[in-house]
């Protein structure tokens, strides 16, 4: 039986976000903007960069510590090698309840299939507009519509199941709110809109360029009709929706204006290796310098529990205070 950890605000660790890189092939302007990671800008070395065996043998000491579901991020995960070999292994490991991935799309035509195979059952694709003008604003001029739109045709033939990301950010897409939710209702996908965050340092969020959960809401209700649905399980992060008289769903994630942090059951490890307790933490937890010691799993279970014990991260609910301005990891770093 798996150990359970719980912290200072008595939340349970369940979920393990992990980052195989901090490269990407797009330069969304609301989490890579190209001023900033341009040609000069330094990605990490290949060396720093934790192995697949390294994952692996963390995400066995996390479901030993009672995580039960996994999610593969990046910078863009696709752009790391045989992907599908971390899958396999991942999968393999005894506990794994669920196992997901968040993509920009773009490559998944070349590796929905062999992803499939090696046992990755739900992926979620981000797009932000079905405009192409628009989305190549957003992404930094480095992909089409179509691109997506045909990585989530694969993941779909490939048996995945398949759930849609919308970043919304007001003055920039949020005349794409209304079109989006048409087009995955009628196919059937359950689309997630995402408040704009203030990840990372570099993004110019402000407050004035959120479209909140309640303005989203007003937004699709106007033509389609939608009524609350049950959270399934405590932690749940979207609040999910359903069309009046149908099964297809949204779900808001409404990290600004209604903070989840109560029952916020994430950990997130960057691709070098720290553990952050919280999307928005200044400061990591160096494992991967223990698994290149002769640490043994269950001293590395141990630091974990340590941190883990020790957390009261709320960073959501106290933005507004005086947190928004203090130093945070990259969106690209962590993988949302
Ligand atoms: N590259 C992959 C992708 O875009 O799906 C995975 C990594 S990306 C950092 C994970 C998710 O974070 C994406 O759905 C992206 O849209 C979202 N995201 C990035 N920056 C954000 C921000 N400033 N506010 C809200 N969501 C953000
Ligand atoms: Fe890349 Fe994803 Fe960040 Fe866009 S949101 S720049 S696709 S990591
Ligand atoms: Fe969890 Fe931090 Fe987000 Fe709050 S702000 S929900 S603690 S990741």
């Amino acid at each position: 039986m798996a150990n359970q950890l719980t912290d200072l605000r008595h939340r349970t660790l369940r979920d393990l976000r992990i980052s195989v890189t901090d490269r990407c092939n797009f330069r969304c302007r609301y989490c890579m903007p190209s001023e900033i990671f341009g040609p000069d800008y330094e990605f990490l070395p290949k060396d720093s960069i934790l192995t697949y065996e390294e994952m692996t043998r963390l995400a066995r000491i996390f479901v030993s510590s009672g995580v039960k579901k996994l999610r593969i991020t990046g910078g863009e995960p696709l752009m790391r090698k045989d992907l599908p070999t971390l899958i396999r292994a991942l999968n393999q490991i005894e506990g794994v309840e669920d196992i997901a991935m968040t993509t920009n799309g773009v490559l998944l035509p070349k590796y929905a299939k062999a992803l499939r195979e090696a046992g990755l059952k739900r992926v979620t694709v981000s797009l932000d507009s079905l405009d192409d003008a628009r989305f190549r604003l957003m992404n930094g001029g480095k992909s089409g519509v179509q691109p997506v739109l045909d990585g989530i045709e694969a993941a779909e033939q490939s048996g995945m199941k398949v759930k849609i990301n919308m970043v919304v950010q007001k003055g920039i897409n949020d005349q794409d709110i209304l079109p989006m939710a048409s087009y995955f209702r009628e196919r059937k996908h359950s689309l997630r809109f995402i408040e704009f965050m203030d990840v990372g340092n570099t993004n110019g969020w402000k407050l004035d360029n959120v479209v909140t959960k309640k303005e989203i809401l007003e937004i699709i209700q106007e033509s389609m009709p939608l009524e609350p649905v049950d959270a399934l399980y405590n932690g749940e992060v979207a609040s999910r929706y359903r069309y009046k008289g149908s099964n297809e769903e949204i779900g808001i994630i409404s990290s600004v204006s209604e903070a989840f942090c109560s029952t916020c059951s994430r950990a997130r490890i960057s691709a070098e290796g720290k553990l952050y307790t919280c999307l928005f933490a200044s400061r990591g937890h160096d494992l991967r310098a223990l698994l290149r010691s002769d640490q043994t799993d269950r001293d590395i279970a141990k630091f974990i529990e340590d941190v883990w014990t020790a957390r009261s991260d709320s960073y959501s609910e106290d933005r507004m205070t005086n947190t928004h301005s203090l130093p945070k990891i990259e969106m690209s770093q962590i993988g949302g």
